[in-house]
């Protein structure tokens, strides 16, 4: 038997080959499934109406009443059009059609009433509104039963034959009225009871079709609160049956390794919150359990040494460690750091990357297989097959919020027991975003930065200031710093791009010139050996400048840098902007974030720039880029392979979200293979789901 919402769009009457066709291609829309699941993003209250003195620019659905007059037709052939005055009280607005014109003009009687509907454009500092929704006040009065319009998205495209949100409308109407309309529960009675007793087959009717708001917002409660329980249940299932079918090595020791070094090797003394997530980390791999443990800390906040305390205890068991960076800079500065911190220790700690050479990577690995060296740093090198380790007991994932749980599982392959798990990231996610994203691990919070720490004092400069920003930094160098200058590096514009930045460091190296003064440059196109002399040099303070592009975005630190120049600023998102600022602010020394942008910004560009002088705390900074840019694309970028939302927003339906995720929890607790007969609807939809669209599907 077809199942309802997997019967093709063909099928819907007045559909057809064509327009199933332009449904399927402009709208993504295959199934009457997919035609449920378009939901309106907007409904106009149809028994209210705007006045015309309050229209300005565009608008869109616009409605009115008012009375026709002056109905003409003007114009030859192509640009024949019948055009009309509508007035209500408050003034009066032209209307203006192309097409139709043979059916309208007969209706558009002089002295009618008509209620409009569409969108307002200005053209020749006029208001007009072109071919908008038309009907008679008397009719519509009668016919008056939906008072909430719903409105669909669409494209241009399908909008031109025939299928912009009204037309969508009357498709998903038509479906809904079908006799065979059918869906299944899938809320358990008590879970439907809680969101206020809503069938799911009334709420979508209520959601396309509401009858009045509060009915409505019911409808919409509930399909929201279902889109986000059963990801927060397939994700959290799968931690119960990660935890149970997966059993980590445990780590019982905290043996000379660790000791010897906290009392003499210790650089520092760690932050509290430092201490308290190696607890938490130590408590995870006691525990026979394998870890899967998300550090979420802020720039600048110390997780590489919480990576090496948890390190040394993983080591004290016997057992290697893997750190995995996500690129070869980056993975070298931790090689040079690591090897440093323990450099008294008698342990083997290697760099392994795509530009290891061949000979020395052969004896690497062989050193690998017989136990020989304990930890080995890296790039996506780690990852490959010939990568075989004797013992691997830990992996540490520095700044990869792209690495999902199939990355996870190819780590897996590498030992019997499948090593802990320690994925580090900076990029401050939103809790919401985190709750999704990494569902199925845990999470710790470093939520403290080191003493001493100055904020970073950000400013806004327009290019017309450059003179004196110079200025400014050669006060800087005189104290001793050293400055980064970074440049946007977009792929689709890498050519202009990778001139501006040559054209800049040409430009500044006139202008802090030699011997005085040493620039030095860095791009990703340059080869690895040069990249590694250029940074070496800025690290030893032999260049007072580097400019660069992002390459030194993630994760790079050299205390003594106390200035970040961005130019171009607008071009960057805030995460990054965030991120590149946190590569100064490192050393006791006051620093600063210079934020370059030409004269003209656009409203989010402003917002972005503003955000950034005004705050230094990254989590505020992510509710702003994720408001700014939509979790859609936040969650592109990542390439997170999240499953897609038809209807809640992760920014609006937070607490939505938080109740989801924590009656899935309760039930889990209560019923971990959800055999309770009362949770037949929920496990027919998760075991339904997991065989379908494993969460994690669209990684690769
Ligand atoms: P991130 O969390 O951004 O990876 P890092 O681990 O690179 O931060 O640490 C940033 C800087 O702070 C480094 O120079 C590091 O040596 C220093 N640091 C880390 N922890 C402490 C601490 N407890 N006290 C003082 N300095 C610290
Ligand atoms: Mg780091």
């Amino acid at each position: 038997m077809q199942v309802f919402i997997e019967t093709p769009i063909e099928y819907l009457k007045g559909v057809g080959p064509q327009r199933g066709e332009l449904l399927r291609t402009e709208l993504g829309i295959a199934t009457f499934g997919d035609l449920l699941q378009h939901f309106p993003f907007r409904y106009v209250d149809r028994s209210r109406f705007q006045a015309v003195r309050e229209l300005h620019g565009e608008m869109e659905n616009v409605q009115l009443r008012g009375t026709v007059s002056q109905v003409k037709t003007l114009g030859e052939k192509m640009g024949r059009r019948l055009t009309a005055k509508l007035t209500d009280s408050s003034g009066t607005i032209d209307l203006v059609w192309f097409k139709g014109i043979r059916w309208l003009q007969p209706v558009l009687k002089d002295g009618a009433e008509f209620i409009v509907f569409g969108k307002v454009t200005e053209f020749n500092g006029r208001l007009n509104m072109a071919h908008p929704e038309l009907e008679l006040a008397a009719n519509w009065e009668a016919g008056l039963d939906n008072a909430l319009q719903p409105v669909y998205s669409t494209t241009e495209k399908a909008s031109a034959r025939g299928l912009n949100s009204r037309g969508i409308g009357k498709l998903t109407e038509a479906m809904l009225q079908r006799p065979d309309f059918y869906l299944p529960e899938t809320l358990n009675p008590d879970l439907v009871t809680l969101l206020g007793g809503i069938s799911r087959m009334d709420a979508f009717r209520h959601a396309h079709a509401p009858r009045d708001q509060r009915l409505l917002d019911e409808a919409t409660r509930r399909l929201k609160f279902e889109e986000l329980f059963f990801i927060q249940l397939q994700l959290l299932k799968q931690k119960v049956l990660m935890a149970r079918s997966v059993h980590g090595v445990r780590f019982t020791k905290v043996g000379t390794l660790l000791n010897d070094f906290y009392s003499k090797h210790l650089p520092f003394e760690p932050t509290n919150a430092q201490k308290r997530v190696v607890k938490e980390i130590r408590k995870d791999m006691g525990s026979g359990r394998q870890m899967n443990r998300l550090v979420q800390g802020d720039v600048g906040s110390g997780k590489t040494l919480v990576a090496l305390l948890s390190m040394l205890i993983s080591l004290d068991n016997g057992y290697q460690c893997a750190f995995m960076a996500p690129t070869e800079i980056l993975a070298q500065q931790h090689f040079a750091t690591l090897s440093r911190m323990l450099k008294e220790m008698p342990l083997e700690v290697r760099l392994l990357t795509g530009s290891t050479k061949t000979a020395e990577r052969r004896s690497l690995l062989a050193a690998l297989k017989s136990g020989h060296i304990h930890l080995l740093i890296g790039t996506h090198a780690l990852l490959e097959d010939p990568v075989v380790f004797h013992k691997l007991g830990l992996v540490v994932i520095d700044e990869q919020h792209r690495f999902g749980v199939a990355q996870r599982a190819k780590l897996w392959a590498k030992a019997e027991v499948p090593p802990h798990v320690l994925v580090m990231t900076a990029t401050p996610i939103p809790r919401t975003l985190a709750m999704t994203l990494y569902g199925d691990l845990d999470v710790s919070v470093i939520d403290e930065l080191p003493p001493g720490r100055k904020p970073v004092k950000t400013v806004h400069r327009f290019d017309s200031s450059r003179n004196a920003v110079f200025a400014f930094l050669e006060e800087e160098i005189a104290k001793g710093r050293q400055i980064y200058i970074v440049y946007p590096l977009i792929e689709e514009s890498e050519k202009s791009d990778l001139k501006d930045l040559t054209d800049g460091f040409e430009s500044l190296s006139r202008r802090f010139p030699l011997p005085k003064y040493a620039v030095g440059m860095l791009h990703g196109r340059m080869d690895p050996a040069t990249k590694d002399y250029e940074m070496a040099r800025f690290k030893k303070g032999e260049t007072n400048i580097l400019v660069s592009t992002t390459v030194i975005e993630v994760g790079v630190d050299v205390p003594n840098a106390s200035v970040m120049v961005i130019e171009n600023a607008e071009r960057f998102g805030l995460s990054q902007l965030h991120q590149l600022r946190g590569r100064v602010g490192r050393g006791a020394d006051q620093s600063f974030c210079i934020l370059m942008t030409g004269d003209k910004l656009g409203n989010d560009s402003r917002t972005r720039i503003n955000t950034m002088v005004r705050t230094n705390d990254g989590f505020e900074i992510s509710e702003v880029d994720l408001r700014l840019r939509g979790p859609g694309d936040l969650m592109g970028t990542m390439q997170s392979g999240i499953p897609e939302l038809h209807i809640a927003d992760l920014i609006a339906d937070v607490e939505i979200l938080q109740q989801a995720r924590s009656v899935a929890q309760r039930i889990l607790d209560a019923d971990p293979d959800l055999r309770d007969p009362a949770h037949v609807n929920i496990a027919a939809v998760l075991s339904d789901r997991t065989r379908n669209k494993p969460l994690w599907g669209r990684i690769s």
